[in-house]
This record gives structure tokens, C-alpha cells and sequence, in this order.
């Protein structure tokens, strides 16, 4: 591992599930006590006090079902087992249906500095369409409690793009965010995944999704929308006023930078391997309460499937690829690799290269999956 690396804590445990949700998540909140022992356990196994942290983010599932003495005790074992820099970026995502205004604040007091708000929506139809827990008022309050509780540093999620969505409420509902004045925003585009509810319904013909072009309309609104409101559109989902509200911890997966993930369906990086958790709560727990790592598989990336990563996480960020840095990583020159796909980029003006970097411009970014696609195509 490189000197500072990341931490993520996967919490898979949700009060119900979301109908687009297919993250690994359990409703059985009572394996939570038993999950909190074998994630200390993971993490003393695999601590390496030489590595410098200076990301922690818990994720989920629903982080805030945990106790504040829970998130302590997490915090307290990485700090045992790791170097955590004093000036570490510690994300907590909170669902708007689980928090009140003493559970944030002791939050603050146990080491969070940067809570994520999954509101998803102001509308309490859409809220209940997706089956989230709560509601319009709550999220609200959710977003006023962390203020009152002295967090800052707050990111709000927003969900766009629902079947029955327009326009004109999807702009309701930007509007209403920016009026709350989070410094971050990630703005989600709907996708109807393979075994969620959702694509249960699209099967049967209950629901009829938006259209491509409905969809790429309201990804250029959002940015349009956002970029007025003094918001950067750094990544192809989130917007943050100033470098400095950008999420340490994400800007290092879109850079490749190593990571622990700590927990159920948790992956890990080192540069070289890729390893990931066993994603059931119990067959987590069996192999840490039997001594061993619970480790599902791993695999060792090549020099194409790093090339191909790399490409398609950097094309997702306003700064782009480094030129530069693809020469040197991958002993040749990106330009002269990918002339073709490079020239018909530039020009249909779906990117530009500047300063050493290539980077797609929001017409481009319309279309990521798409100019992805042709880079991977190139390299396999
Ligand atoms: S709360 Fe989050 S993780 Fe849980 S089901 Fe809903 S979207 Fe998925």
C-alpha cells in the first residue's frame, strides 16, 4: 500500500429496501451487535500501522442505524490498527429516516466530519414510489439537525429520472436543494437494475422507463442548473462549491488510489489486486469468527484492464486523463494508442485536450458509456 490509502466500512443493513436498490443490505437489524465484532476483527487482521489514512467513509445499507457508541468503538479500532492523519475526512451516510438532531451531534463528538444525506427527493410521491423510509419533512429536518449539530461538511444524494418524472419536477426538485445550500451535491441518474423490484415491474409492463434522450436532457439540465448555482460539476454525479468541498474519499477511487473496503461486499485495492468480501452477512461473520479472512475471491489486474479503468474513471472527472501519466504507467503515448477514437472525439466536441489532459466536455459526458465502450473495444 502506497503512504495514504482510504477506508471504506460497508454497513449492510437497511430498515426495508428501496425498489431500485440492488446494494447488499439486510433487514434483520439484530445481526447489527454480532456484524459491529467481526468488522473490529477484520480490522485488526489486516491493520498496517505504516499505512496513513486519511479517508474513512462509511457506506451502506444504512450506516445511521448504527449506535453512535458502535461508530466510536469502529473509529477507535482504526485508529489502533492504522495511522489516521489529524486532518482525516471521516463520511458518514445518513438516511434522513433514521436521525435526530442528538444522534448527529454525537456523531460530531465521536470523529464524523462529513455526513452524506441520502434524500434522494422532496417529493413525497417520488419518495414513496422508491420506497424510501421517509419522508420530504424529514429529509428536511435532516439537513437542519446536521447543521444545528455543527457539521459543514454535508453532501446531499438526489435521484432523477423515475418513470414518471418530468422535467419541470426534477428541477423542483434541484431548486429546492440549492436553497439549503449543501456544499455537495451527487445527483444520481435512475437505472432499473437486474433483480430490484423495479425491474420487476418493467417486466411485467407496470412502469415504462424514460426514454435515452429524456434521460440525457435532464443530466445536461442538472449541470446546467447546478453550474449556476456556483456549483463545479467535477464528476459525471457530483457538483461541490470549490475544489475544497470535493469528497476526498471518492476523488481517490476516480484517481485509482489504494483502498481497504472493510466489511460484507466490501472490495479492496492495492494497485495491483483486487479482492472482495463474501457479500452474506453470515458466511462474513463464519470465516472472521473462524480465524480467516473473509475474503471471496481477488484478482490481479493486467495492464489492459488497469488502461481500460483507468480510462473510464478518469473520463468521469471535469479534470480528465493526464496525458503524462497514461506515458509513463502504460509505456505509450495515449494520443498515438487511440488516434482514431481520439480524433472523432474531438471532432464531434465531446472532448477536449488541454494542458496535458483529455477530458469530455458535458455533451461527451452524455454520452461516457458509449466513448468508454470504444476505448475498451481498442485495448481487448
Ligand atoms: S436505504 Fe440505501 S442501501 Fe438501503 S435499500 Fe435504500 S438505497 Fe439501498
Amino acid at each position: 500500500m502506497c503512504d495514504k490509502t482510504s477506508i471504506y466500512i460497508h454497513i449492510p443493513f437497511c430498515v426495508k429496501k428501496c425498489v431500485y436498490c440492488d446494494f447488499y443490505s439486510k433487514t434483520d437489524l439484530s445481526l447489527i451487535p454480532g456484524y459491529i465484532n467481526a468488522l473490529q476483527k477484520e480490522i485488526e487482521k489486516r491493520s498496517g500501522l505504516k499505512d496513513a489514512i486519511d479517508t474513512i467513509y462509511f457506506g451502506g445499507g444504512t450506516p445511521s442505524l448504527l449506535s453512535a457508541k458502535e461508530v466510536e468503538t469502529l473509529l477507535q479500532t482504526i485508529g489502533d490498527c492504522f495511522s489516521v492523519a489529524s486532518d482525516v475526512e471521516v463520511t458518514f451516510e445518513v438516511n434522513p429516516g433514521t436521525v435526530d438532531l442528538n444522534y448527529l451531534r454525537e456523531l460530531k463528538n465521536v470523529g464524523i466530519n462529513r455526513l452524506s444525506i441520502g434524500v434522494q427527493s422532496f417529493n413525497d410521491d417520488k419518495l414513496k414510489f422508491l420506497n424510501r423510509i421517509h419522508t420530504a419533512g424529514q429529509a428536511r429536518n435532516a439537513i437542519d439537525y446536521a447543521g444545528k449539530a455543527g457539521f459543514d461538511n454535508i453532501s446531499m444524494d438526489l435521484i432523477y429520472g423515475i418513470p414518471f418524472e418530468t422535467k419541470t419536477a426534477w428541477l423542483k426538485d434541484l431548486k429546492t436543494a440549492v436553497t439549503l445550500m449543501p456544499p455537495h451535491l451527487s445527483c444520481y441518474m435512475l437505472t432499473i437494475e437486474p433483480g430490484t423490484p423495479l425491474h420487476e415491474q418493467l417486466k411485467k409492463g407496470v412502469i415504462r422507463p424514460l426514454g435515452t434522450s429524456d434521460m440525457t436532457v435532464m443530466f445536461k439540465q442538472t449541470s446546467q442548473f447546478l453550474g449556476e448555482a456556483g456549483y463545479d460539476h467535477y464528476e459525471i454525479s457530483n457538483f461541490s462549491k470549490g475544489r475544497q468541498n470535493r469528497s476526498k474519499h471518492n476523488s481517490k477511487y476516480w484517481d485509482m488510489i489504494p483502498y481497504y473496503g472493510f466489511g460484507a461486499a466490501a472490495h479492496s485495492y492495492d494497485k495491483k489486486t483486487r479482492s472482495w468480501n463474501y457479500r452474506s452477512i453470515d458466511a462474513y461473520i463464519k470465516d472472521i469468527c473462524s480465524g480467516r479472512l473473509p475474503v471471496e475471491d481477488r484478482e490481479t489486474l493486467t495492464s489492459r484492464q488497469t488502461m481500460i479503468e483507468m480510462i473510464m474513471l478518469r473520463l468521469r472527472t471535469l479534470e480528465g486523463l493526464d496525458l503524462k501519466k497514461f506515458t509513463t504507467l502504460f509505456c505509450v503515448s495515449f494520443e498515438t494508442r487511440f488516434k482514431d477514437i481520439l480524433d472523432h472525439v474531438l471532432e464531434s466536441s465531446f472532448g477536449s485536450v488541454k494542458d496535458g489532459r483529455f477530458a469530455l466536455t458535458l455533451e461527451g459526458r452524455a454520452h461516457l458509456d458509449s466513448i468508454v465502450e470504444a476505448f475498451a473495444e481498442k485495448i481487448l
